[in-house]
């Protein structure tokens, strides 16, 4: 398979099926999001617009109204008193639900809008609001984007892609939810997790000592050592707001990663690249379909790209593969005419 660039979605998404991997990273299909992942948007905007308006309010001490202007909900004003009631958070919690619900393909009911609220204030109650609430942090970036060229010789890609010739370097992509500042050495890194605390390629349970071996967070760690070289300390703190079987259950955790970790991180990546370009027939990880990953979870067994077509997208890709081999899949099914591993996949 073409690699020309790794997101932390991506690294992940390999080891939980190589077909999903290959359709939405390869061919550049993306599926519609479902209700939970939905409802994870909610609550991270909500947090995103309080540390937005928390470093306005940081870099205008003088100001009595704060002002942002969001892609997603508009422009947000909020007098300084108000900005720290609880009523504000439940009007950003009802505008960020609207604004993501109008375009939803999902069905939502009162109790979905309870989940958000519920996963909202789970971050931002957090022992007394002192650590996960943007309000009582020094903000240093909200929601920087990182694309990185990796400075490996390993790194360096050479494709012939539909009769070009593309040649360039791995880069590492993703956004990170809010950087603050501890001291004039020490930035934090958060990472809110609706989702729950599992692995679930394996089905393993995150623990801390998991989390300190976890690519996703080794990928975020090392983007923060070349966007922020100027900290000498860079603390990774992931929150997530449900146990391993899905119940709320607040469980942060704080990852003192450090420089010696940054050749352990190349080392990993240099590997999980070479798996993935030598694969040049991705595996389905369950052909009948009917674990639940792919029942419930992947929207590449739910639809067909015709509905003419007599199987799922998975299965027509795959046959075709069998069939025509990678070069003509790739040219076959790529999404609108995009040149494989050009297509930005987003997450
Ligand atoms: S349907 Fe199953 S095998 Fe196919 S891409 Fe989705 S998860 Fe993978």
């Amino acid at each position: 398979m073409i690699v020309t660039y790794i997101r932390s979605s991506s690294y992940n998404n390999y080891d939980y099926c190589q077909m999903q991997y290959f359709i939405t990273y390869v061919l550049g299909w993306r599926g519609d999001s479902g209700r939970r992942a939905e409802q994870g948007t909610m609550v991270h905007k909500v947090m995103e617009v309080l540390a937005a308006l928390k470093k306005y309010k940081q870099e205008n001490p003088k100001a009595r109204i704060l002002k942002t202007i969001d892609d997603a909900i508009g422009e947000v004003k909020v007098g300084t008193k108000k900005f720290y009631e609880d009523e504000f958070v439940e009007e950003l919690l009802q505008r960020s639900y609207e604004a993501y619900k109008k375009d939803s393909v999902n069905t939502w009911q009162p109790s979905h809008y309870k989940e958000v609220v519920k996963g909202a204030w789970l971050f931002l109650n957090h022992n007394n609001r002192k650590d996960f609430d943007p309000r009582y942090r020094n903000v240093y970036y909200t929601e920087p984007h990182f694309d990185i060229e990796i400075e490996e010789d390993w790194a360096k890609f050479d494709y012939e892609i539909n009769g070009e010739r593309v040649e360039g370097r791995l880069a590492i992509k993703g956004t990170i939810d809010l950087v603050t500042q501890i001291d004039d050495d020490t930035i934090e890194v958060i990472d809110w997790k609706t989702g729950r605390r599992l692995n679930w390629a394996t089905g393993e349970v995150k623990t801390y000592d998991k989390m300190m071996n976890d690519p996703q967070l080794l990928l975020y760690f090392y983007a923060m050592s070349k966007m922020y070289p100027q900290f000498k300390y860079r603390i990774m703190s992931i929150f997530f707001s449900k146990d391993e079987e899905g119940k709320y259950d607040p469980q942060p955790f704080s990852l003192p990663f450090g420089k010696e970790d940054e050749p352990r991180f190349l080392e990993m990546l240099r590997q999980q690249v070479e798996k993935i370009r030598q694969n040049i027939n991705p595996k389905m990880i369950d052909p009948t379909h009917r674990n639940f990953k792919c029942r419930i979870l992947c929207h590449f067994c739910k639809n067909k790209f015709d509905p003419k077509d007599s199987e799922s997208m998975c299965k027509t890709v795959y046959n075709s593969l069998q069939r025509d081999g990678y070069d003509e899949t790739v040219a076959n099914y790529t999404k609108d005419g995009h040149n494989i591993g050009y297509y930005e996949a987003p997450g």
